[in-house]
């Protein structure tokens, strides 16, 4: 057989992925990236997470977690994943995601706020319905939730936040168009808004680039009633990307 040229091996591997997610080499060992990448993942990972901010940080966004910062391979894998088609990368992010997620179930405010009893609830970022019809699937919510019951911290996951029909695609935008286009657009679902009341929120996305996705939907969580929101991503870019995963 003809050995696959990158490209070509990124178009096979939307049926069939036998390619790192990564590095695109042949010669996948397991969870979608090959042995040298998921060294390297480690590594990151294994700094251990670390509280994150973007600069400028936009109002009203939450203390958050951060399970790596400046990795580019993760930045690489979450776009294969979320827009090629990896949905074979769940398991390895959701064990990148556990990281955060374990360090807060041990700090004093998800403790203080009696974790075990359900009043901490984990709630992934919303996704548009053109992302959702684009990809089939809403891939940080399937992984966040094999996040939280396989790793150390069961908690409950609930899908509370919808976008309004009013929100724009976020690629390309500034990150001050992307305060304004998400202020509105991010709203706690009806049905939900008893449940959010007096509850500490882990508010979950994948990457955090300038922080408006996450100001804006921990500004919606406190409006229904949020005790706290504090936020958990499995990366953040250490510089302003015109667009990527995370943009939506
Ligand atoms: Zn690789």
């Amino acid at each position: 057989m003809t050995r696959a040229t990158p490209q070509w091996r990124r178009v096979l591997d939307l049926a069939i992925p036998e390619s790192c997610a990564n590095c695109h080499e042949a010669g996948l060992s397991d969870l979608g990236v090959c042995r040298p990448c998921r060294s390297e993942l480690a590594v990151a990972v294994a700094q251990g997470p670390r509280r994150w901010q973007p600069t400028p940080a936009p109002v009203g966004f939450p203390p958050t977690l951060t399970a790596t910062s400046g990795c580019e391979s993760l930045r690489r894998l979450l776009s294969a994943w979320k827009d090629g088609g990896r949905g074979d990368l769940d398991p390895l992010l959701a064990e990148v995601l556990t990281v955060p997620l374990a360090a807060y179930s041990a700090s004093a405010e998800v403790v203080s706020a009696r974790w075990r009893e359900e009043r901490v609830l984990i709630v992934p970022m919303p996704s548009s319905r053109a992302a959702m019809r684009r990809r089939g699937r809403h891939p940080l919510a399937e992984v966040v939730r094999r996040a939280a019951t396989e790793g150390p911290t069961p908690a409950r996951v609930i899908e509370v936040l919808g976008l309004t029909d009013r929100v724009r695609d976020q690629s390309g935008l500034d990150a001050l168009a992307r305060q304004r286009n998400l202020t509105e657009a991010v709203l706690v679902r009806r049905r939900h808004r008893r449940l959010i009341d007096s509850r500490t929120v882990l508010l979950v996305d994948d990457l955090v680039t300038t922080g408006a996705s996450l100001a804006a939907a921990a500004a919606a969580l406190r409006r229904a009633g949020a005790r706290a929101v504090l936020g958990v991503t499995m990366g953040a870019t250490l510089r302003k990307v015109a667009a990527g995963p995370g943009a939506d």
